[in-house]
């Protein structure tokens, strides 16, 4: 029988998991079915127990209800609670089991497909929500020097305050003395290798308050969103920076992760992101 899966989000239709998931079951032969699910602001939670009442083994989380994911598992993964938000469920009996694969994701795009070193790198993380999450302990874990900047200056503080060290990925412990906590204002006069907009404000074509002066020599800029050529993106490529990136890498890799989570098998993200790429080319 077809193991059912979903994306739940709330805007859903530009999603491209679907697809991504499909590439990887048909890479890897396994028998699942994946789609985008729409849930209303206030149906999170409602949306979650259809979806198990259905029989689904599990879903993706996405903008906005990474926070309220977390809260809905009744079990959470070290790195999903070191997070405390959550991309990834799995239902498995009465359970409810939340992880968190954006740090992963990330940081695998960044030094696998990007090719960069992340050590002692002045890494901006723009943006304090799930996404930015997800990612902050996993830069950080592999020695990058991390300073989180949002409109709600409060959010950025609260991830750059210590919380217990784990081991992520391939490091041995993260570095919480290397995250700091700016708000906008601050950001003149300063410059980063490395830009991330971890910010929705693509979505309604808009982008964060970042100074032109931002990028240092050879930076690269790295805006979360995929699929279209945001306005960050293009700001990034007018003012200095030297590699522009969108977030399809990590959205793949991210997505690899989960897949290996449910169906304990680590699908090829290359020829993947390659098809996709070929798809949604950068400007
Ligand atoms: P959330 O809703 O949890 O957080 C949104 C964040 O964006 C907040 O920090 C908010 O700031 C900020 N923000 C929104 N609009 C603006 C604006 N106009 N100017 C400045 N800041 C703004 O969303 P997520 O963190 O879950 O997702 C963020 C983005 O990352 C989305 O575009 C999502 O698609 C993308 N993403 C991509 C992934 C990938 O695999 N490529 C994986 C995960 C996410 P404030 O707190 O001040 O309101």
């Amino acid at each position: 029988m077809t193991d059912k899966y979903a994306v739940i989000g709330n805007p859903i239709a530009h999603s491209k998991s679907p697809l991504i998931h499909h590439m990887f079951a048909a890479q890897t032969g396994q028998d699942i079915s994946y789609e985008a699910i729409l849930a209303p602001l206030d149906g999170f939670a409602a949306t979650v127990e259809r979806l198990r009442a259905e029989g689904y083994k599990g879903c993706n989380v996405t903008v906005p209800f990474k926070f309220e994911a977390f809260h809905l598992a009744t079990s959470v993964e070290p790195r999903a609670k070191i997070a405390k938000a959550v991309n990834t469920l799995k239902f498995a009996n009465n359970e409810i089991i939340g992880d968190n694969t954006d740090g992963i994701g990330l940081t695998d795009d960044l030094q696998f497909n990007l090719e960069i070193d992340l050590k002692n790198k002045r890494v901006l993380l723009v943006g304090a929500g799930g996404a930015a999450s997800g990612v902050v302990y996993s830069l950080a874990s592999l020695s990058a020097r991390v300073t989180v900047v949002n409109r709600n200056i409060e959010k950025a503080q609260l991830l750059a305050t210590p919380r217990l060290p784990f081991p992520a990925n391939n490091a041995k412990k993260h570095d919480s003395n290397r995250i700091d906590a700016l708000g906008y204002a601050d950001l003149a006069d300063q410059q980063f290798d490395i830009i991330i907009n971890a910010t929705s404000a693509g979505l309604m074509d808009e982008m964060p308050d970042i100074p032109k002066t931002i990028f240092a020599p050879g930076a690269l800029a790295y805006d979360m969103m995929y699929g279209r050529d945001t306005p960050f993106m293009k700001f990034a490529r007018e003012h200095g920076a030297a590699v522009v990136s969108d977030g399809l890498g990590m959205l793949v890799e991210q997505a690899a992760e989960s897949f290996r989570i449910w169906r304990n098998v680590r699908p090829d993200t290359r020829p993947v992101l390659k098809k996709l790429r070929a798809e949604l080319p950068i400007a």
